[in-house]
């Protein structure tokens, strides 16, 4: 039997900052259970065989806002300032995306204006008050032409659901702008971490000499036999409870690697991009709305600013969930909400149990979001210490006992 105070589920970022918190500040000891083979959750970056730093899973550009947020994760990393620049492919040809006053002058073929481009939307766009779907909200914006240039054949592709199916927020996350901005996100502070995410979460660990993390390890193998005050789970709310209410959609996602050294590069016919050598498309990522099976290519060595001649590009397939795959996203969509809340009723209702992050909330929530949510919890979880609700269990340092 193992005991502990805190037994969390999951080494994602929600995890990791539950477990860094509690033994840090609280001086708890806290047991990670991870099914992979490493910490950092969708966020694992890694060297590939080629000595390129990739993101595993899918771009990472961390954003935020919050003050609060970056400072507490300044604690574990330096940051690399980026400003994450992207493109969009269709036919035959780069555009500016997202779509501001470059797009505009692409499509009309010369140079113009904030104010011809502002006056231009205003005749295309369709009055919408209040957008209810991912397709209505870009309409209002920009009409149906840059809609079904740009949004509804990477929509449907990537979620299997028509843009009319899918909430607002969806697409709405993509900023529209009639100056030459074209940054793809708006937040005011947009960084990497300057050593990668890995590092940065075992310079989290190292912090917190009470957490002791099991890869490799499905918690459903573990429960029994683990004595612990409070539970914290950061996978599938619907796994939790084993399906009981249906299972919720989730979108997958299959990744391709291709790697390319200088000589591959000059063969490939691709010697310098915009006059800099060692990179195979001309931005960090460039998606493709129309055309392929997959939606976009990464080459996150535009953005980490690696300095080394090979490169490696990404080739991101949605893919159906099933068993044994990776829930990706979550669908935010009316019919996976109506599931989730009955989900969310037992929840709320679990006094020894938090369900924090992106999987054990269903929200399509970004990293800091995900941070912000277990700063928060961890700040609830302090004060019922504090109040005497809940009890120290474990020593100060977890031991893990042999039964
Ligand atoms: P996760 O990272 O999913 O961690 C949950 C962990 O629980 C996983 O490691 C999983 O293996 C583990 N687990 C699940 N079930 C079990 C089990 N039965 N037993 C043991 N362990 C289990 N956010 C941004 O801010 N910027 C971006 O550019 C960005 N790009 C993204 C691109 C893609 C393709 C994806 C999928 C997400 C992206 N995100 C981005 C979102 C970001 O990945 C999430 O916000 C963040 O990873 C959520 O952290 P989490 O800890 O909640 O979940
Ligand atoms: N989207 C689109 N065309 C694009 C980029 C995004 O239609 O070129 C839509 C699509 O529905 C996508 C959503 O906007 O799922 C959010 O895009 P984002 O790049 O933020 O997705 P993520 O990085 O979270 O996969």
């Amino acid at each position: 039997m193992i005991t502990c105070d805190y037994l969390i589920v999951g080494g994602g970022f929600a995890g990791l900052v539950m477990a860094e918190r509690l033994s840090s500040e609280l001086g708890a000891s806290c047991l990670v259970i991870e099914q992979r083979e490493h910490i950092g959750g969708n966020c694992h970056d890694e060297y590939d065989d080629h000595g390129v730093l990739v993101h595993k899973y899918g771009p990472h550009y961390f954003r935020t806002n919050s003050p609060r947020i970056r400072e507490y994760l300044s604690r574990f990393t330096e940051w690399l300032s980026c400003d994450y620049k992207i493109l969009s492919h269709s036919e035959g040809r780069f555009w500016k995306f997202p779509i501001n006053l470059n797009t505009y002058e692409q499509i009309i073929g010369r140079d113009s204006t904030e104010a011809e481009f502002a006056a231009y939307l205003e005749r295309v766009r369709v009055p919408i008050a209040k957008p209810a779907n991912s397709e209505e909200v870009i309409v209002s914006q920009v009409g149906w032409e840059l809609y079904r240039k740009f949004f509804e054949g990477y929509t449907l592709k990537q979620w299997k659901r028509h843009p009319r199916e899918l909430d607002a927020s969806v697409c709405g996350r993509i900023p529209i702008r009639t100056n030459r901005d074209d940054r793809y996100l708006v937040d005011e502070f947009q960084a990497l971490p300057k050593a990668g995410y890995h590092r940065m979460f075992q310079n989290m660990l190292q912090a917190s000499p009470g957490v002791k993390v099991l890869l490799k390890t499905d918690f459903r193998e573990v429960l029994p036999h683990i004595k612990h005050r409070h539970l914290i789970y950061t996978g599938p709310v619907d796994l939790f409870y084993h399906h009981r209410f249906g299972h919720l959609p989730y979108r997958s996602l299959r990744f391709e690697r291709e790697s390319f050294t200088p000589e591959q590069l000059r063969a490939a016919g691709r010697p310098a991009i915009s006059g800099r050598e060692g990179f195979w498309q001309p931005a960090m990522q460039v998606n493709y709305p129309n055309d392929h099976g997959f939606t976009r290519i990464v080459e996150v060595k535009h953005a980490t600013r690696q300095q080394t001649e090979n490169t490696t590009i990404v080739r991101e397939f949605p893919d159906d969930y099933q068993d044994g795959k990776v829930p990706y996203y979550p669908v935010p969509a009316s019919d996976a909400k109506a599931i989730y809340e009955k989900y969310r009723a037992l929840a709320e209702q679990e006094s020894r149990v938090s369900f924090v992050g992106r999987l054990a909330t269903y929200r399509y929530y970004n990293m800091d979001q995900v941070v912000g949510m277990a700063l928060t919890e961890y700040e609830k979880l302090k004060t019922r210490t504090e109040t005497g609700h809940l009890h120290r269990l474990a020593p100060k340092t977890l031991k893990i006992q042999a039964a």
